[in-house]
């Protein structure tokens, strides 16, 4: 029997736009290599937050000082996942964490390209002590349920996508999880790969299995068939294809949870996997099981 997600009392808005959190800086730091360009650049970034509880999977609004340059206008309020787990980096329940990337926009009316974004790159350039607003925690779907205890979970990621799965994994283990979670991972380089030493950490944890789709460095998808990619990049669902001996008996449980986080592009790929995955297993329409049954959680831009 298919077991949806129990849900367990998620707190939202405690801090809003119209009572704002006033935060602190309190650590910023670089996770990619200092040689990859400005659009590589993703900081970890640790803000005080008394007050606020929150769980991995939701998210925070951040509305950074000053007036927007272009409309003169203050600016406006943006969310960034959580990338901590629940008692925060410093375990004391007074951090929240997040993971932004430097974001770079083309304006195709005026034809200028490579614009800044606002808040991506004010997030970037903050400095410890650097003080500014945030409001939140908002999201309710994203979570982890109050019994994933021995659920198997398969959590799927591109890019900053993988912030929630960093607080998730601290509080499941933490927690005595005792299902087994696979965390497949996509980025563009070996040295773009975020938290990569924080998940080599749990390797020796027999339920916990890692596994890195990296783009740009020259590995060819080998079943451009099964699973086509363009120009035949190494994504995520390749991975899912080429593990599903791990992964099916995962995907045959009643009760397992998949997660996606991060770029929309990998939702239709990753659905179409697990439906071919699910064809082997004799249930070509497994995706759509799963997420008639609330099994398949997604949080993708
Ligand atoms: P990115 O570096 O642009 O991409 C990450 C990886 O995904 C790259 O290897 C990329 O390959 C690959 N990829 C591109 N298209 C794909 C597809 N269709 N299927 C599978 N993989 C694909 O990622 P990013 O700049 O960090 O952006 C992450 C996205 O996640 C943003 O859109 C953000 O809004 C969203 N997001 C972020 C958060 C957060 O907390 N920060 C939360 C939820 C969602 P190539 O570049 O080589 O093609």
């Amino acid at each position: 029997m298919a077991q949806p997600a129990t849900q367990r009392e998620i707190l939202c808005n405690l801090f809003k736009s119209t009572n704002p959190l006033r935060t602190d800086v309190l650590e910023t730091r670089r996770l990619t290599s200092p040689r990859r360009p400005p659009n590589n650049d993703a900081r970890h970034i640790v803000l005080s937050s008394p007050g606020l509880s929150y769980l991995p999977g939701q998210s925070i609004g951040v509305l950074p000082e000053g007036f927007d340059a272009r409309s003169g206008k203050p600016q406006q309020l943006r969310l960034y996942s959580v990338s901590s787990a629940t008692k925060g980096d410093y375990g004391d329940s007074k951090t929240v964490s997040t993971v932004v990337v430097r974001h770079f926009w083309d304006n195709e009316e005026t034809g200028e390209t490579s614009i800044p974004g606002v808040c991506s790159n004010y997030l970037c350039d903050c400095e410890v002590g650097d003080r500014f607003q945030i409001t939140g925690p908002v999201g309710k779907r994203f979570v982890l349920p109050a019994d994933f205890h021995q659920r198997d979970l398969i959590f799927v990621a591109t890019g900053t996508g993988i912030a929630p799965y960093r607080g998730m994994l601290e509080d499941m283990f933490a927690q005595g999880y005792e299902g087994k979670v696979f965390l497949i991972f996509g980025v563009q380089y070996a040295d773009t790969i975020l938290y990569d030493d924080e998940f080599q950490s749990y390797q020796d944890r027999p339920n916990f299995r890692y596994i890195t789709a990296l783009s740009r460095e020259g590995e060819r998808n080998p079943f451009p068939d099964d699973v086509p990619t363009p120009r035949e990049k190494m994504y995520v669902q390749v991975r899912i294809w080429q593990h599903r001996e791990e992964i099916g008996p995962s995907l045959e449980k009643p009760d397992t949870l998949v997660y996606q986080c991060g770029l929309k592009g990998m939702e239709k790929g990753v659905f179409q996997v697990i439906d071919k995955i699910g064809t082997e297993m004799a249930e070509p329409d497994l995706s759509l099981r799963m997420k008639a049954e609330g099994r398949m959680l997604l949080e993708v831009y």
